[in-house]
Formats: structure tokens, sequence, C-alpha cells
């Protein structure tokens, strides 16, 4: 048995005619075909010489037999390694010396960079359409028994976006993958009457695994879109009962006129997370389609950990409850600290990955030896058990001694009248050690520095007030929707020198 791909095929067993994907511009997939290719994909594998543990890693547009590589390389016992399409080839080299493939499967433009960069790995090659290497390697190919795999085998390694530093890849076994998935199945009530507009990259944690590994065990259909495209999204809605997306989807959606109740009337839910979600937006959501959206909260190294409930409130600004089977605590040095309290969050659970590849110090120090995984995101519970995430620990400001969290100065400068958003930084400061910082994006009218500062004047204590306020046209993001403000404390370093 192969604890995953028997979990993830259980749900289509004896409905092969049903229908998988339907693609814009393709023919659809039903399940049939999506698990027989990637039988024949796991058969290439091994002729490649592909062994149980043996890394793939993959640096393709998304397209459905991108999907059915990932099936086809835990089929085959392999472990699935995506690298993120943005990545330039110095930088997949970096990965790929690291994480030493047995294959290597890119986009044919690239590959004879890659091939130079890729040690002994066997290059295979798959394009935005689907053709490539890979394709012609498949033909004559059948069935395929997948390789025996236990619960605690690897089944990927994923790296982390690279927010805080430089991506480290966090090892998955079959079982983190499966139980989080079987949770947020069961969670957010996905059945086989589902369509899922699946638009997320599938080089991250939130496309692969939450939308394609939850639209699997639920047996549940997808408009499989390779990208964010509000046409798509919106012409695909009137068909589909839920949407994943990172908050940039959603604030992307609201500025089309086009949607509205009735084009959404056909939903049931929709799902964010990868980053916060603006009270803001989740107010308008409601307005402009009656349906409040649903906030949860994971990474990389964990799957997801919260969820606000699909029954009961969901809690705009909070990321819900832990999710069944994870266990959650926020800790200051050593100490769980009183409810309401800042903390860093720390969760254990089947959803825990196993370590990170090749760093066992840096595994020793967030991952403690009775289970419990140090989040690094300061969080707090309030009264009623919700989880508000309030930042990254690294991004907390420490000025003259005193703590400053970002969050809280951004929230009452995201409530100013003409402002879009804002993002709270520390960077060096002669006297005060650090400084804050507060850069703003301005919501079409002039905003100036001043008119700022004088709203915070009176809501915030002097030390907390920002030393200077930086109006820019957008903040950086990655494709996740991410705030760098890595690259902001970069751009501003110099500010006080
Ligand atoms: P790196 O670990 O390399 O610095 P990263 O932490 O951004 O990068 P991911 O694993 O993709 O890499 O992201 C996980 C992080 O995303 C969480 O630790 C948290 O800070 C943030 N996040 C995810 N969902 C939410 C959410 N709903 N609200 C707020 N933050 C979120
Ligand atoms: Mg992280």
């Amino acid at each position: 048995q192969n604890y995953l791909i028997s979990r993830l095929h259980a749900a289509s067993v004896g409905q092969e005619t049903r229908n998988f994907a339907r693609i814009p511009q393709r023919a659809s997939m039903t399940f049939g075909e999506l698990f027989a290719g990637a039988e024949r994909m796991a058969g290439a594998l091994v002729g490649c010489g592909v062994q149980p543990g043996d890394r793939v890693a993959v640096q393709v547009d998304k397209t459905i037999e991108a999907i059915q590589l990932y099936l086809g390389t835990v089929m085959a016992g392999g472990v699935f390694l995506p690298l993120n399409t943005a990545y330039t080839t110095p930088e997949v080299a970096y990965f790929l010396g690291d994480a030493t493939p047995r294959v290597v499967v890119c986009d044919p433009a690239k590959a004879d960079a890659i091939a130079e960069v890729a040690g002994d790995a066997r290059i295979l090659t798959l394009d935005a359409k689907g053709r490539g290497s890979l394709e012609e390697a498949i033909v004559g190919r059948g069935g395929f028994t997948p390789v025996s795999r236990e619960a605690d085998d690897l089944a990927a390694i994923l790296y982390t976006s690279g927010t805080t530093g430089r991506s480290k890849g966090a090892m998955l076994s079959h079982k983190n993958l499966a139980s989080n998935s079987e949770t947020l199945r069961d969670y957010w009530q996905f059945t086989k009457s589902d369509v899922l507009i699946h638009a997320l990259p599938i080089f991250h944690t939130h496309g692969l695994f939450v939308a394609t590994n939850v639209a699997l065990l639920a047996g549940a259909s997808t408009e499989f879109l390779s990208k964010f495209d509000a046409d798509q999204i919106l012409e695909a809605m009137p068909r589909a009962t839920a949407l994943m997306g990172v908050p940039t989807f959603y604030t992307r959606l609201l500025d089309d006129p086009r949607l509205d109740r009735a084009r959404a009337a056909n939903m049931r839910l929709f799902i964010s997370g990868s980053a916060p979600l603006l009270v803001d937006t989740h107010e308008k959501w409601e307005e402009r389609t009656g349906h409040r959206i649903l906030e949860r909260y994971g990474m990389t190294e964990t799957n997801m950990s919260t969820s606000n409930p699909y029954e009961g409130e969901r809690r705009a600004g909070t990321v819900g409850f832990p999710l069944p089977g994870v266990e959650a605590r926020i800790r200051n040095d050593g100490q769980e600290v009183p409810t309401g309290d800042i903390g860093v969050l720390e969760v254990r659970g089947d959803n825990v990955f196993q370590g990170y590849w090749q760093m066992p110090e840096k595994t020793a120090e967030e991952l403690l030896p009775d289970g419990w995984f140090i989040t690094g995101d300061l969080s707090k519970f309030d009264e009623d058990g919700y989880v508000t995430i309030v930042g990254r620990a690294k991004d907390l400001v420490i000025t003259g001694g005193f703590n400053v969290y970002p969050k809280e100065i951004e929230s009452l400068i995201d409530d100013m009248e003409g402002v879009l958003e804002s993002a709270v930084i520390g960077v060096p400061h002669p006297d005060f050690g650090e400084a804050v910082v507060a850069v703003v994006v301005a919501d079409g009218a002039e905003l100036s520095e001043k008119g700022i500062l004088a709203g915070l004047a009176g809501q915030l204590a002097k030390f907390k007030q920002p030393k200077t306020v930086i109006v820019l046209p957008e903040l950086p993001r990655n494709t996740m929707g991410k705030v760098q403000k890595k690259a902001l404390r970069e751009d501003y370093a110099a500010l006080f020198a």
C-alpha cells in the first residue's frame, strides 16, 4: 500500500468517468485519466532510476500534467519537490544542490541552463501545454502498481516562501499530508458535489496540498486554471461551489464590477489564507456577494493549523480555532501566556512536518522533542478561543527597549481615510536601536506624512509612533500575496544612518 496515494485515490475508485478538471482551451480530464496518466509517469520516473526516497525536483508551469507528475512521483515512492516558477537558474541551483534530486523536470526553454546546475540528475521537460520529453517518456507505458510507502515516509519536500530569509526545505510525510487534507475536507464539508475553482500555484502548500488534495480526497471536481485570472474565475463561478485564494485574489475580484450576488449564487464557500486578509476586504466581500470569507492559517511546515468554522461565526481579523487533531498554545520564554496576551504560537499534531531537510540545528531549535513546533508567528487567543495572528516574531520592532507590534499600528493606519494598506517595519537607528517606519499605500487620493502622523498622535504611545512615513504606489509582494517586509527593511536600512 502507498499510504498517501491509496487515500487520494479512494474517493474516485469506481467513478473513473467522472470529471476531475475542466480546463480552459483544453479537453477536460476525468479521474480515470488523471490516475492512469500519473501511473504512466510513475513508470517513466522509475525508468529514469527513481528509487524510494529519491527527490524529483519540478519547476514547471501549472498544468494538469504537473498534478499527474506530483501523483506519479509519490506513486513511484519518490519525494516531490516543486519549485517556484519565478526562481532564476542561479536560485534553482541552490535548491538542486541542497536537495540532490534524481530527476529534474523543467520547462524546455530552461533545460540547457538547468542541466548545467543539476549535477547527475536526469532532466525531463514539461511545458505550459503539457508537452515535452516527459510526455515522450510515458508513451507506451501502462498501469503501475504504486510503490509501498508507510505513514512516516517522505512524500514531499516543500521549500518555504523565503519571506524571512533563505527558504528552508520542509520534509513532509505521507501522513502529514493525508491527515491534514482529510481534516480540512471534513471541516469545510467538501464532497463529490463540489466544484472547486483551482487558481493557485502548485509549487506552494496552498495550491498543491490544500486545494488539490482536498479535492481528490472528496472526489470533488475542479475548474482548473493555470493562474489567477479574474475573467476566468468570474466565468467559472456560476458553475462552481468553492474558491480557495490568497487575499489578493479577493481584492482583485472586488475591483471587478461583474462580481455580485447573482454570480456567486451557486458558491457555498470562499476560503482565504497564506497572508492576512484585511477586515475591510472581508466586509466588502460580504456586502457584494452575501458570503463571509472563511480565513484559515497554515505554514509550509505544518500544513493548515487553524481555521474559522464552517458553521458558526467566521470572525474577521482572526484565523479561527485550532483544527481537530491540532493542538495549539501560545508561549513566551517557555511560559504559556494568559488569554489575550501576545506570544509565539506553537502547534502539535499529525500535520507537523518531520524537520528541515539537511538542517538538523534549525530543526532542533524549532521542533521540540515532544512534537511542539515553534511557528515564529506572534498571536493571541481571544476569550472565545479564536486565534489572531499578530505578525511574525522576526518583524517585531524593538525601539528604545520597547516592543512594538507592527499590526497594531498598521490597523490604525489602514482605518484612516484615503489609505489602502500599510506595512510597519523597524530599521536601524543610532539612538533607539530600531526606529518604527510606516510604509503606506494611498487609496487614490494624495496622502501626506503629516496627516498620518497626526492621525496616530492621539491613539498611540509616543514610542510606537512612526519616526517616518513613506508613501509608495504599492507594497512589494510575492506570488502568494505575502508582503516582503525584508525587502522594505533593506530598501530603508540607511534611513537613519
Ligand atoms: P519563510 O519561512 O521562508 O520566511 P514563509 O513563512 O512566508 O517564508 P510559508 O510557509 O509559505 O513561508 O508561509 C507561512 C506563513 O504565512 C505563516 O508563518 C504566517 O506568517 C503566514 N500566514 C499564513 N496564513 C496566514 C493568515 N491567514 N494570516 C496571517 N498570516 C498567515
Ligand atoms: Mg515561515
